[in-house]
């Protein structure tokens, strides 16, 4: 038989989320995560679910290197490990692909030295990808390493979306544009609300929300990405957990000439500091919504300026597209806040949308409608599912080859 199994690697600065799948049925055999790499106190969580178990370590993990051997350990003690010869490939989350890499590719050492040179664009990022990346590559240098790039699903916007209105030269010297972010997830979560309207995506336009803690909303025409709300950086756009989103650029004049901040210190404002948490103090929205239920004015203006930012994007989308068959919410605040969706859509029933509010309340794994059925343009709740999308491209890409 030949090798069916996928290893999925999303290499964060300081964690690394993991997931081991067999292709032949999308079927999950292990999960885990290793958090706080490089601290005292760092954590893996692991488990299987081929048995059910889960098993956790406290206590130093030094570095990726170490973490990603201590996955191993605990994979092969499940009779899952690396050496397998079911492991057809590790597939990676690769965050900034740039304009190059418009589709999943097999890393070597071009690759490896491309996505190296988007570290200037990627500064939170890439470095850790490539480090997940390395790493594998060292354990298991025989097996194909996929890079699944967060970028890529943008790659089809057309350039009057694509571009920043300054100077062309400028622009293409230091590469700005806008590049998007999420696209595994826009993509996935596109294709999955497609097939819940019993329809082919070349067939049906929609308005992905993917509400996390970074948030970013996409136009879908048929299956391709025609714009996005985050740019060069996953700064811009939406409301989010600890980030601005989008603001008059001169904000950052502003601050430097008159407030004496450095570049450092606006940088780290707007992307940790800003957002429902700069707002409100607090960036879960469970938290804000228990606060605004209390009467908390704070927590309901914070609250209010996310969806009023939300608003606007499913407005300007609705112009894009000219036609939108569906709405899909997804991620942390999407799949799970019905507050949120209600708000967001409240309103809007001019342009065709509507949600139900029995259909809103329900709870659920499973992409579901949730507007009535007399709605011109449909709702949805459409999970996301990030690893086994990244999972299905390294597959196919492997699956090519042979
Ligand atoms: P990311 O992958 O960007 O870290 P997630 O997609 O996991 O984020 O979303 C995390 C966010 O989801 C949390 O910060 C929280 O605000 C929100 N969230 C999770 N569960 C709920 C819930 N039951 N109700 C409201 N918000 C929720």
């Amino acid at each position: 038989m030949s090798p069916s199994r996928v290893l999925v690697l999303n290499s964060g600065s300081s964690s690394v989320k993991y997931q081991l799948l067999d292709m032949r049925d999308s079927s999950r055999l292990a999960t885990g995560l290793v958090e706080r790499i490089g601290e005292q106190t760092s954590r893996l969580r692991h488990t299987a679910l081929t048995t059910g178990e889960t098993r956790e370590h406290n206590g130093p993990i030094a570095d990726h290197q170490a973490a990603l051997k201590t996955v191993a350990e605990e994979l092969a003690r499940d009779g899952l490990g690396l050496d397998s010869p079911e492991l057809a490939a590790i597939g990676h989350r690769v965050v900034h692909g740039g304009m190059f890499f418009t589709e999943p590719t097999v890393v070597d050492d071009d690759v490896l030295a491309e996505i190296e040179r988007l570290i200037p664009v990627a500064p939170l990022h890439n470095p850790a990808n490539l480090t997940g990346i390395r790493t594998a590559m060292a354990l298991r240098p025989d097996l194909p390493q996929v890079a699944v790039f967060d970028t890529a699903f943008h790659t089809t916007m057309p350039e009057s979306a694509a571009r920043y209105a300054i100077d062309t030269r400028i622009a293409d010297r230091y590469r700005v544009r806008r590049y998007g972010f999420h696209g595994t997830s826009h993509a996935y979560v596109s294709r999955a609300t497609a097939k819940l309207l019993g329809r082919a995506p070349e067939d049906v336009n929609v308005i992905v929300l993917h509400l996390g803690n970074g948030a970013s909303a996409s136009a879908v025409r048929g299956g391709r990405c025609v714009d996005t709300s985050m740019g060069l950086t996953p700064l811009e756009g939406l409301v989010m957990g600890t980030r601005s989103g989008d603001l008059d650029p001169a904000v950052i004049f502003h601050l430097a000439r008159v407030g004496g901040m450095s570049m450092d210190e606006i940088d780290t404002l707007l992307n940790k500091r800003s957002g429902l948490f700069g707002l409100c103090g607090d960036n879960d929205m469970r938290e804000i919504q228990r606060r605004i239920d209390e009467g908390d004015e704070e927590a309901q203006l914070a609250f209010d300026i996310y969806i009023h930012r939300l608003k606007k994007y499913i407005g300007a989308y609705f112009a894009v597209l000219g036609r939108v068959d569906a709405i899909a919410f997804t991620a942390g605040v999407g799949e799970n806040a019905a507050a949120v969706r209600a708000a967001a859509v409240a309103g809007l029933e001019g342009l065709g949308p509507a949600v139900d509010d029995g259909l809103n309340a329900v709870r659920g794994d499973a992409p579901r409608l949730i507007s009535p059925a007399s709605a011109r343009v449909a709702v949805a709740v459409v999970p996301t599912d990030e690893e086994l999308e990244i999972a299905r491209q390294t597959y196919a890409l492997v699956g090519k080859d042979k």
